[in-house]
């Protein structure tokens, strides 16, 4: 890659092998005394060390020589104060400088000469609030609060745990020794060596770690319970959890050790730990980490419980087990070299988690799901000019927490996906297996990785990919048909409906005919046509939704797909794929939104939960761009009509032998139905609230929560509330916290945002009300206001910008349509630092003008056929 823009690395004086690492921890004063050796390979005299360093105190530094034993201090100790109570500040004195705000440069009493060398560090550290480095959670336990210490230090905050070469390329192996109370577990990321009690504190030793980067190195200390197993090929596997839930983490287990037995055949490697540790965290910041041998997750995306969880959480768990797990490998294995190749992390470990949940539980129907939930987000995304490549320019590792979004996750998976169509899946894997082989325990680039493909496929996957990876955005492709030929027309696809020059794709067409006949046009410049052998029926594009792009198909031809759509000749991911390229065209103005509206109308017979759940998706962005507008009330009524049909075969009761994801279908429908004023729905979500929570099956919790508080005042708002305060399951809490944001009653809204800020609801889930409310359309003004009035103290709970700020800006404004709200966004932001949130700013901001200029674009034709359409 042509890099503009040059990373800010160490200087490569100075390599690190290996770190022996000490910690003391009091958990009763939140602050820990650690001394680290660190063997490292002088690679050019130097008398300057530099490292990671921040908000961590120094206390004394030597080296030592390996060769001869000669010992080289600084120029003068002591040597320099990180308070954490002054972050970010560095005192500069004697012997140290430093050359950004999270480096330390000791300069030495004389130069160190080449060869091994022993680096000894004492330091103070906190265990501090804020969800990065080394931090502490609160669990209530039995009742009672107690705290625990776990670190996260992906990307760039293992520098909070120790002084440290914090970079993904420089790989070491760690020995870590904690001292801990002695009734508590203390855990790591390999096994324990040694444990050594002496009074009411012990020491723990653990074993050796292989070759790794700083980011995933993990401990975890606290009053905790498991339950066990051991994988078919011998590997150790426990889930962890707070005491007292242990019942809630057989589900994961059970998953967790299917899944790593899978990835070993399917990587043709074995895991290469002796053993593998899952641990659920009552504060986190993001959903998972991937830790080598240590995974640790938020409790709503780990714990399950047969009887409180609903099917939706099943396979958010099982995915999200999938994921970590496929890091082991691809991440852990083999790393990136720099954060730019984030995605090679990310992309492959979404797309590969997916394909193992998919072998576990093939009527999920996974691939459908993943062209709503994955690629759909991308193509959302990435349709904004403030959107940004795939591998994309990081210059400080400290910009990189931006980069963790839909773009790494989601276009990198679906690009993954479109590849193995291309290439074949044994292709695929072949190419991928000796791809790890090759650099197992170092670290490659997107370059390798499309090398190995080459050499196994025989294929140029670099020409192939190239253009999906290294350009910005994506492709719109217009279909059109006259005399017997069906012509192509390429173009970069942008939200806002701007014409955009330069890019280039290879689209590799699939096209299925109305006969049945599948074809593949690979299509390489801007402009293809094609001789139709059989003429005048359906044609659908981009078949199974399998490559990244957009159709536009010209009136004829969508006219036709209508039908196709209605007597379900279309596989569920071709009826989804129709109408969301639809509406994505008419937000950029590129078709009448009326006309997208008259194809929603051909969904009355639709049965399958993805198809509804995107299509629904479509409609709320109309709905929230429409929502001051009269018509928005004529709008619910035209989707409460369309919903009917579906209703009446779902019901209210789970039927032996329906489909599968009825059971995610039922509560979507009921919820839409309620909310938008279906009377009868409203009326027998009442009831079954009012014979308590714990009766309503799991999977309708959310929809009857949702629907008696949207439609109900105070008293109604309250019974949900109960709920928030007497559920013990985070994911329970949850459905009824973001329940409570449906209220219609200002007072009640600014009640749940008070939980915000008075500890009733935890930072790591702060976003959820912002974005709940941001979707109520009486709430967005709310929550926006708010968030100006409190943003000191919102902002202060994610100090190193942590990714749930970003989200909360981003849900919280991103719903607005007019000019002048995106000039008070502006407004608003100008003098406030958001650290890790600059980016999405800018999306929220592109999003508002871009939904300002639908509304003022389409409001007449949809006021015409909202008229017609209720007549
Ligand atoms: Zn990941």
């Amino acid at each position: 890659v042509k890099m503009s823009v040059q990373p800010e690395l160490l200087p490569t004086c100075l390599v690190p092998r290996h770190y022996d690492l000490d910690l003391d921890l009091d958990l009763k004063h939140f602050v820990f005394a650690g001394r680290v050796l660190i063997t490292a390979d002088v690679k050019e005299e130097t008398d300057v060390v530099t490292m990671h360093a921040l908000d961590i105190t120094i206390t004394s530094v030597q080296v030592t020589s390996s060769s001869d034993g000669s010992v080289t201090r600084p120029l003068s100790q002591p040597l320099i104060s990180l308070a954490p109570t002054q972050p970010r500040k560095l005192h500069k004195c004697d012997g140290v400088t430093s050359f950004s705000e999270d480096t330390i440069s000791i300069k030495l009493e004389r130069k160190l000469p080449c060869g091994e060398v022993l680096l000894e560090i004492g330091y103070d550290g906190e265990l501090n609030n804020n969800m990065c480095g080394f931090y502490r959670s609160k669990a209530l336990i039995q009742g009672k609060e107690e705290y625990m210490a776990v670190t996260q230090h992906e990307p760039t905050d293992c520098r909070r745990t120790l002084p440290c070469f914090d970079e993904p390329a420089l790989k070491a192996t760690f020995d870590v020794t904690l001292r801990v109370p002695a009734e508590l577990t203390a855990l790591s990321n390999m096994p324990v060596k040694e444990e050594v009690v002496d009074g009411d504190r012990k020491v723990v030793r653990f074993e050796r770690t292989p070759r790794m980067s700083t980011y995933l190195l993990a401990m975890a200390v606290g009053r905790l319970e498991y339950v066990e197993g051991t994988t078919s090929k011998g590997v150790k596997y426990r889930v962890y959890a707070c005491p007292g839930v242990t019942s809630q983490c057989t589900f994961a287990l059970e998953v967790g050790m299917k899944v790593l037995d899978f990835f070993s055949d399917y990587f043709g490697i074995s895991y290469p730990l002796p053993k593998l540790d899952m641990i659920a965290l009552p504060d986190f910041a993001a959903g998972a980490m991937e830790n080598w041998g240590l995974i640790t997750y938020r409790e709503a995306n780990l714990l399950i419980d047969e009887i409180n969880s609903p099917l939706v959480t099943k396979q958010r768990v099982a995915y999200v087990v999938a994921h970590e797990l496929a890091h082991q490998w691809f991440g852990n294995l083999v790393t990136m070299s720099w954060w730019t190749d984030l995605w090679l992390n990310e992309g492959f470990a979404t797309w590969v988690g997916n394909f193992a949940v998919d072998h576990l539980h093939k009527s999920w129907d996974i691939w459908t799901q993943f062209v709503n939930q994955y690629a759909g987000r991308a193509l959302q995304l990435d349709a904004l000019e403030t959107s940004h490549p795939i591998e994309v320019e990081v210059k400080r590792s400290a910009e990189v927490s931006e980069i963790f979004d839909e773009i790494s996750y989601c276009k990198g998976a679906a690009c993954i996906m479109m590849l193995t169509s291309y290439l074949g899946m044994d292709i695929f894997r072949s190419g991928i297996s000796s791809y790890l082989r090759k650099f197992q325990y170092g670290n490659a680039s997107t370059r390798d990785l499309w090398e190995a493909l080459t050499e196994a496929s025989g294929k140029n996957v670099e020409e192939f990919m190239g253009a999906w990876t290294r350009n910005v955005g994506y492709p719109v492709v217009a279909l059109s048909r006259s005399s017997g030929k069906l012509s192509f027309t390429v173009e970069r696809f942008l939200a806002t409906g701007k014409e955009a020059k330069g890019s280039e794709w290879w689209v590799p067409m699939r096209l299925l005919h109305s006969s049945g006949k599948e074809e593949v046009v690979d299509i390489k410049g801007r402009a293809l046509e094609v001789q139709e052998e059989e003429q005048g029926g359906w044609v659908k594009a981009n078949l199974h939704q399998s490559a990244f792009f957009r159709v536009r198909y010209d009136d004829s031809l969508l006219a036709l797909l209508g039908p196709a759509i209605r007597e379900l000749r279309l596989s569920p991911a071709d009826r989804l794929g129709v109408q969301a390229d639809a509406f994505a065209l008419a937000r950029a103005g590129k078709m009448r939104t009326d006309k997208a509206l008259a194809l929603a109308m051909e969904f009355e017979e639709e049965e399958d939960f993805t198809v509804w759940a995107d299509l629904l998706g479509s409609l709320a962005d109309v709905m929230s761009t429409w929502a001051k507008e009269a018509e928005h009330e004529k709008l619910q009524e035209m989707l409460v009509k369309l919903l009917h049909k579906v209703m009446r075969k779902v019901g209210w009761e789970a039927k032996p032998g329906e489909a599968a994801l009825f059971p995610m279908l039922r509560p979507l429908v009921i919820l839409n139905l309620g909310r938008n004023g279906d009377e009868e729905v409203a009326a027998e979500a009442r009831r079954r609230m009012s014979s308590g929570w714990k009766t309503i099956p799991a999977d309708l919790r959310y929809a009857v929560y949702g629907t008696v508080v949207g439609t109900g005042g105070r008293e109604e708002f309250e019974e949900v509330k109960r709920v928030f305060e007497e559920a013990e399951m985070s994911d329970e809490r949850n459905r009824a916290m973001r329940a409570l944001c449906a209220t219609k009653n200002e007072s009640l809204m600014q009640e749940v945002l008070a939980m915000t800020l008075d500890g009733s609801i935890r930072s790591q889930d702060v976003f959820y009300v912002f974005g709940s409310l941001a979707a109520n359309r009486l709430g967005m003004d709310v929550a926006w206001r708010f968030l100006q009035e409190n943003w000191s103290k919102i902002a202060g709970m994610f100090p190193s910008g942590q990714p749930p700020l970003a989200r909360i800006i981003k849900t919280t404004v991103s719903s607005f349509a007019t000019e002048e709200r995106a000039v008070e966004v502006e407004a608003f932001f100008a003098d406030k630092e958001t650290p890790g949130a600059e980016m999405s700013l800018k999306q929220a901001l592109e999003t508002i003008r871009m939904n300002a200029a639908w509304l003022q674009r389409d409001r007449e034709v949809v006021r015409a056929w909202l008229a017609a359409h209720a007549a």
